[in-house]
């Protein structure tokens, strides 16, 4: 509880890619959320707008007193989960979380299940939504040389239910995919959200592909100029250097790299915004897609599935590093 440290500054209102929505906005903002509902008793009263963020942690990053924002606004979910109906789409997701183990429905058939020391571990977005990325990162792994499993057995990591409140089903799927981790001396993954939760509430020590990448040597697997989608849990959850190694790994490569200011903006996907507040979501990827159309690139690159599933419904063309880069042999 840090929450006592603001100054008022509003920094952190400046840096909210949901409250400045160039579309417009009723998201009360990082500081009343965050830091005066929980604050000034108002914590229940707030209602389901209180759920508009997408847990970019930009307002974190921007905060001069280093208060945890985004960790008051998940405690804050977490009371009022009790106490107002779910959102409608947040209560589909807890649905296929209990039927199937995974936010969304998957029809995913490459499965590798031979014994193998390291475990892929694809997310649900992944797994359902874009199977050919993760063919593609399993197959830039196989050209690493990093034999690898992709288990039919895990189950998602629970991050989405921690955002929304859902604790006690998070820490279910926790330890069910601990028993399945135990097999593994190593756990890699392409989701930064996945990656953070493994390894922030896991307490694992798990890899995002673009960790691995560095090791290696790459040609660019596309022609003319892309710009960057560096993403939020990539940046600001795993690490702002491994952001940077996303940059430098494709301009070794080869690729002509358009460097924009707004690159690392939230892409409107995270934090259970596209499954709770699906226009909202689509707002916010739909002026990230704008600055991308002016900016006059063939597409964009990133490295998460959420980036690449959001701003390809906004018309973007998107690929997963992993699909932007060939590995020398
Ligand atoms: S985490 Fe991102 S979306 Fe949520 S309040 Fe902070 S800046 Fe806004
Ligand atoms: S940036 Fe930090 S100190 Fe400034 S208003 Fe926001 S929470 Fe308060």
């Amino acid at each position: 509880m840090n929450e006592g440290r603001c100054i008022k500054c509003g920094s952190c209102m400046q840096a909210c890619p949901v409250l400045n929505d160039p579309r417009g906005s009723d998201f009360p903002g990082p500081r009343t959320v965050g830091i005066d509902a929980p604050r000034f008793s108002e914590r229940l009263s707030m209602g389901k707008v209180s759920f508009k963020c997408t847990m970019c942690h930009a307002c974190e990053w921007a905060c001069p007193s280093s208060i945890t924002i985004t960790r008051s606004m998940i405690r804050l979910r977490g009371e009022m989960v009790t106490s107002m109906p779910s959102l409608p789409g947040h209560q589909r997701m807890r649905e296929n979380i209990r039927r199937m183990g995974r936010t969304v429905d998957n029809d995913f058939r490459s499965w590798k299940e031979n014994g193998e020391k390291a475990l892929y571990f694809p997310g649900c977005i992944g797994l359902g939504k874009l199977p050919d990325m993760v063919s593609s990162v399993s197959r830039l792994l196989d050209s690493l040389g990093i034999a690898h499993d992709i288990s039919s057995q895990v189950k998602c990591c629970g991050s989405p239910l921690l955002k929304i409140g859902a604790d006690q089903e998070a820490e279910g799927l926790r330890q069910s995919n601990m028993k399945v981790f135990s097999r593994y001396d190593r756990i890699i993954t392409s989701c930064p959200g996945c990656t953070y939760q493994l390894r922030e509430v896991y307490g694992i020590k798990a890899e995002h592909l673009v960790e691995i990448l560095p090791e290696g040597r790459f040609s660019s697997a596309v022609e003319g100029r892309w710009a960057l989608q560096v993403p939020c849990h990539l940046k600001r959850g795993v690490s702002p250097w491994t952001a940077d190694d996303m940059m430098s790994v494709l301009e070794r490569a080869g690729v002509d790299l358009v460097r924009l200011p707004e690159e690392d903006r939230c892409c409107g996907g995270g934090g259970g915004m596209l499954s709770g507040f699906p226009d909202t979501s689509d707002s916010i990827a739909v002026s990230k897609a704008d600055v991308y159309r002016k900016a006059d690139v063939r597409g964009v690159i990133t490295a998460c599935p959420f980036c690449c599933l959001n701003l390809r419904k906004a018309g973007s063309n998107v690929l997963d590093i992993s699909e932007a880069i060939i590995a020398n042999r």
